[in-house]
């Protein structure tokens, strides 16, 4: 069997990883073996693009529909919950001798760089890990649909989503240990099937743009190489071929 790895790889990191055992606020060992991985990975000669999610912080609509905050407002929060998020993880890259830079779509001038496209390619381009914060820079959204949004804007080959479970499976395999895992599936099949895959807005996005996504388990942060090497490990979700 032929394995390709990837040339340029967007990975979403949620708050949860990066949060490790606790739930909660970030566990540095856990970032650290994230970096180190990702080390790995750019002596590879792979690109990588990183978008940071905050549910470890703050998710804005568990802010406004459990703690009665204005949506609008719990958003920003949740925005600003992947800075810091961002900045942990450069601190964490720059300790492995890696080059990063941080693209953010709110303007924090002192701490990172406004993001645009070109920005963010010319960083890829010179082997730099970019680390995309600041969500889309609107409410409502999610660091998901940000996923989508700045993978078909840097040109990604594959969206990287890391989750709790080895795949997409035809049933929560938490509440049905017989569920089935996917190995392949098309947008299609997920749609139909009404399998949980990303939010709709995002799903939609890497549908219409024909991005693949390739869900697999981060438990073991060791995967982040094995699929980015090109093994098949988790579901991926793709267009017919
Ligand atoms: N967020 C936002 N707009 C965006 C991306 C994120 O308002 O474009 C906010 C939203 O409140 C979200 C929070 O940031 O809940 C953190 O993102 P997300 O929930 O996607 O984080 P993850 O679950 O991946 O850790």
């Amino acid at each position: 069997m032929t394995i390709n790895k990837y040339k340029r790889i967007l990975l979403k990191l949620s708050g949860e990883v990066m949060s490790g055992k606790r739930g909660f606020g970030l566990d540095f060992e856990t970032i650290n073996t994230i970096s180190k991985v990702i080390k790995e990975l750019v002596d590879e000669q792979i690109e990588i693009a990183i978008v940071a999610g905050a549910g470890n912080i703050i998710r804005g609509i568990q802010a406004s529909e459990g703690g009665g905050m204005d949506r609008i407002n719990a958003d920003y929060m949740g925005m600003l919950g992947t800075v810091i998020n961002g900045l942990a993880l450069q601190d964490s890259l720059r300790k492995v001798g890696l080059h990063t830079k941080v693209l953010s779509a709110l303007n924090i001038d002192k701490m990172v760089t406004p993001y645009n496209s070109e920005r963010a390619i010319n960083n890829l381009e010179k082997g730099n890990v970019i680390i995309l914060v600041a969500g889309t820079g609107n409410p409502l959204f999610t660091t998901d649909t940000t996923a989508a949004l700045r993978a078909i804007e840097i040109k990604a080959d594959v969206i990287l989503k890391g989750t709790k479970v080895d795949g997409v499976y035809n049933a929560d395999p938490m509440i049905y240990p017989d569920a089935i895992k996917y190995d392949t599936l098309t947008y299609q099949q997920a749609l139909t099937e009404q399998l949980k895959i990303m939010d709709a807005t995002a799903f939609s996005l890497c549908m219409e743009h024909n991005i693949p996504i390739i869900v697999f388990n981060m438990k073991d942060i060791n995967n982040i190489k094995r699929v980015a090497m090109g093994e098949k490990l988790g579901t991926i979700v793709k267009g017919e071929n």
